[in-house]
């Protein structure tokens, strides 16, 4: 029987909620299946870890993790604790050492969700973006002095380097290439950035000559906002720096219905360490302890999570499960419209799982 490790770790808000679900999904998943076993060890680190240690997560929490197959993550933030502090002390301190460089976020309008956008049903939309995930505007160089005075100064110095950009352009390009329709939009502001995206636009080219099956074009950011809200349909894979790709990613979610059903992986191509899959989604202070978190997103993170992991059939299963479920209306938490909760959707795909008949 092949054995994974997964480190858990729900994090702060709603993440406990969803991760929650997420591992109750899985198990079952490993169960249906019968080929695979997973082993889960529970982290506690985040807002209530920082409470009593003054830290996110220990010094060596980075290098805890390298033992385990995968990580399956909830959400960071807490009301009490400035965000830069969370982000930096839990997320991205996992992410960068363990050299997860692409961030990968499918979106799709599952079947029976809405989205806002007139005449858009389904097949219309049906993008990966993928965001790099170690350098560009979130490298952490800048520097601020001065506090409070007149000639107080503040940066955060984007900062791209040739080796990040190329080894995310491959990703990007071989992504698009596995995919039917083998299209690329490398996302730039070159235009106004004129140091760092000039040289993102140059290395894209070069790239593009390794893949000469792929099609690809160029957008600017702001451009591409509206090509993603006006031609949906035009689009397929998407590369962009850190920051943009944040953005983006967002109105991608929006328009596929929900940032609650949004997933995301950030992938170590190499596998020298191991990848984290997490919901897009942050902590949700606004409905934590409601009961009413849509767990839609960790289940798509966690099918994400067993295709890196090889267990492709598995993957398969869970979408499927998931998408008989998001078909009823009456199983949509409140985000989606509806008044299902987090433990009635779980429990509706654990039935699905256990009559897929495949
Ligand atoms: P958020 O994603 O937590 O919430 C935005 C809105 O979407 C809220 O109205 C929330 O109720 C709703 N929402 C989010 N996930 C949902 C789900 N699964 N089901 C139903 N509704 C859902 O973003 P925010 O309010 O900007 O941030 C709250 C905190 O989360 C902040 O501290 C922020 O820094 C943090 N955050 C963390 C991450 C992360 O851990 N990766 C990502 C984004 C935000
Ligand atoms: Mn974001």
């Amino acid at each position: 029987m092949r054995r994974y490790r997964i480190a858990a770790m729900g994090g702060d808000g709603i993440g406990p909620e969803v991760i929650s679900a997420g591992v109750e999904v899985l198990k079952l998943c490993a169960e249906r299946d019968g080929q695979f076993a997973l082993d889960f060890t529970d982290f506690d680190w985040g807002s209530d870890y920082y409470r009593k240690h003054g830290v996110m997560m220990p010094a060596d929490g980075a290098e805890q993790l390298r033992a385990f197959d995968a990580i399956l993550f909830g959400a960071v933030g807490a009301p009490d604790i400035p965000d830069h502090v969370t982000l930096w002390g839990l997320r991205l301190a996992i992410c960068q050492p363990l050299d997860q460089y692409a961030n990968v976020r499918p979106t799709r309008v599952l079947p029976g969700i809405t989205s806002p956008l007139r005449n858009v049903s389904g097949p219309e939309l049906d993008w990966v973006i993928v965001r790099e995930n170690s350098e560009g505007e979130y490298s952490g160089v800048g520097g601020r002095a001065h506090r409070g005075l007149p000639i107080e100064v503040a940066q955060d110095v984007s900062v791209m380097t040739r080796a990040g950009v190329q080894r995310i352009m491959r990703y990007a390009f071989r992504l698009a290439q596995s995919r039917p329709r083998k299209f690329l939009t490398v996302v730039t502001k070159s235009n106004a950035q004129r140091h760092a995206m000039v040289m993102w636009d140059e290395i894209a080219a070069e790239v593009a000559q390794e893949f000469p099956d792929v099609t690809w074009d160029k957008m600017l950011v702001d451009a591409m906002t509206m090509r993603m809200v006006i031609k949906p349909g035009s689009l397929d894979t998407i590369v962009a720096s850190n920051l943009h790709a944040d953005i983006l990613s967002d109105l991608a979610a929006a328009l596929a219905g929900s940032l609650g059903i949004a997933p995301t992986a950030n992938i170590n191509p190499e596998r020298d360490a191991p990848s984290m899959f997490e919901p897009i989604h942050g902590s949700a202070f606004d409905i934590t302890g409601k009961g009413i978190a849509n767990p839609v997103a960790t289940f798509w993170t966690a099918a994400m999570m067993l295709d890196h992991l090889g267990e492709a059939p598995a993957a398969a299963r869970l979408m499927k499960a998931v998408e008989r479920v998001t078909a009823d209306p009456a199983l949509h938490t409140p985000d989606l419209g509806g008044t299902a909760t987090t433990r009635q959707v779980t429990e509706a795909v654990c039935e699905a799982l256990r009559q897929a008949n495949d």
